[in-house]
């Protein structure tokens, strides 16, 4: 028996006794002079004091381990997460009903402990999957949370969890943001990551515990293609400025009386016809490109023999290359199937070939080489002209990325045939590229899936 049950027993004892001496003396007094009666009412007395000691000394002990029986099931039940049943049957005794509520509430917190984590796990789930980045930080500005997408954003290699954001992020634009935050000014910011040389648009909400979450969306692509339009629509405007120009002067020129002398309007007529030809070149290789960027240009894609567009396509060129005094020629195997679209691939052979004209050496040669290579036809416009620089190399499939401007206009270019090639390489399936050519020169090349001859 536990001490203060033995404290509670012993009271009890001493008060029953208390009250059975009491009675012992007041039965004693009444009954005068029969002192073997009075005797045996003390003896009854202290039997029954004894006996009813004895009894509660029991109960007690019988209560006392029925409790320990009920928590020790309980402890178990609480332990096996509330799987356990208790064993005994219920309503045994009112510990057993207690244990059975507890063990109840036991089970349900255990459900309700499921659930909670079963929740927290699917927000974690969603929030590593989420595309934006998600950074909590607490009051004291240390991270709390930082999904994949945040770690990628800012560049977050090692465990971020707990340390300061000032620890693990260097970038003054956002602590900035961060203390307008807790400060109470604007929760939403585009911020430039220099070091990783990226855009982002920062919202941030305050928690209620005194943090703060920020939501952060890479806006790098978004301000990148903002620039490419700004740019394309700056250099269509300045690309169509020339001509126009031109066009106007001659044509105003001609009115002011040039028109009276024929030789005079002859040449001001020819300059008006190729700078109207130049504009209508520039237009249609414009909606070529946009047709392209925006899918509208649908390829026949087919088989056919390469060297039919090969020998097409010199013997359209070879009076502007008589011109230059150059020798075009093919030195492509004969025989060689692809699967392509007929007119994308002469138009890019077109725009090789002027090139090679326009930018070749002079009295130079150019070859029209096509072979196959690791399961694909390569077709090369080789020349002999100054080649391309290396800085230039990475650029010149770019719109209107042009070496010498003055040249490029001065020979009618518009600076977008490469760039619409590599669209139509690209649409094929292809590849498009340019490598330096020895001595001298440049080899010009794309690739089409190679197709076996058909049986005749
Ligand atoms: P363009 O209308 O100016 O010829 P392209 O897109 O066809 O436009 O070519 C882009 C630039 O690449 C040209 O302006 C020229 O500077 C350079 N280039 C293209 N082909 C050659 C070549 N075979 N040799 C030297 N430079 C070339």
């Amino acid at each position: 028996m536990r001490a203060p049950a033995r404290r509670w027993l012993a009271v009890f004892a001493a008060v029953q006794l208390v009250i059975a001496v009491a009675i012992g003396f007041t039965l004693q007094s009444e009954l005068g002079g029969q002192s073997e009666r009075a005797s045996t009412i003390w003896w009854w007395l202290m039997l029954t004091w004894a006996g009813s000691v004895g009894v509660t000394s029991m109960a007690l002990i019988w209560a006392e381990r029925s409790l320990a029986d009920a928590l020790q099931s309980l402890v178990a039940t609480v332990h096996a997460g509330g799987a356990r049943v208790r064993s005994g049957s219920a309503g045994d005794s009112v510990f057993d009903g207690i244990a059975g509520s507890v063990q109840r509430m036991a089970q349900e917190l255990d459900v309700a402990m499921h659930s909670l984590a079963t929740e927290r796990n699917r927000f974690e789930a969603v929030l590593e999957t989420m595309a934006p980045g998600v950074l909590a930080l607490d009051a004291t500005r240390h991270i709390t949370s930082a999904n994949r997408s945040a770690r990628s954003l800012f560049e977050i290699t090692s465990s971020c969890e707990q340390a300061a954001l000032v620890d693990v992020l260097r970038v003054p634009s956002l602590h900035a943001f961060v203390d307008g935050v807790f400060a109470g000014g604007p929760s939403e910011l585009e911020i430039e990551l220099p070091a990783a040389g990226r855009h982002i648009r920062a919202r941030a909400s305050r928690l209620g515990d005194g943090g703060i979450v920020i939501v952060a969306d890479d806006t790098t692509e978004i301000r990148r293609l903002e620039r490419v339009r700004q740019d394309f629509v700056a250099n269509v405007s300045h690309e169509l400025r020339t001509p126009i120009a031109v066009i106007r002067a001659n044509a105003e020129t001609l009115l002011d009386g040039a028109l009276e002398s024929p030789k005079t309007a002859e040449v001001f007529v020819t300059a008006l016809f190729r700078h109207a030809d130049r504009l209508g070149r520039l237009v249609a290789e414009l909606l070529d490109i946009s047709a392209l960027e925006a899918g509208k240009r649908v390829l026949a894609v087919e088989q056919f023999e390469l060297a039919e567009v090969i020998e097409d396509v010199i013997a359209a060129q070879v009076p502007a290359a008589t011109e230059r005094g150059m020798t075009l020629r093919s030195v492509a195997h004969a025989d060689v199937w692809v699967r392509g679209d007929w007119k994308a691939t002469e138009q890019i052979l077109v725009n090789f070939i002027d090139n090679a004209i326009k930018y070749g050496r002079q009295g130079g040669t150019v070859e029209v080489a096509a072979f196959e290579r690791d399961g694909m036809i390569r077709i090369e416009v080789r020349d002999d002209g100054s080649g391309i620089e290396p800085q230039h190399r990475a650029r010149i499939f770019e719109r209107f990325y042009r070496i010498d401007s003055g040249r490029s206009r001065d020979a009618g270019g518009t600076g977008l045939g490469l760039s619409i090639a590599k669209h139509l390489a690209d649409a094929m399936g292809g590849a498009i590229g340019m490598d330096a050519r020895s001595p001298r020169g440049s080899v010009f090349w794309f690739t089409l899936s190679a197709t076996p001859a058909p049986e005749t």
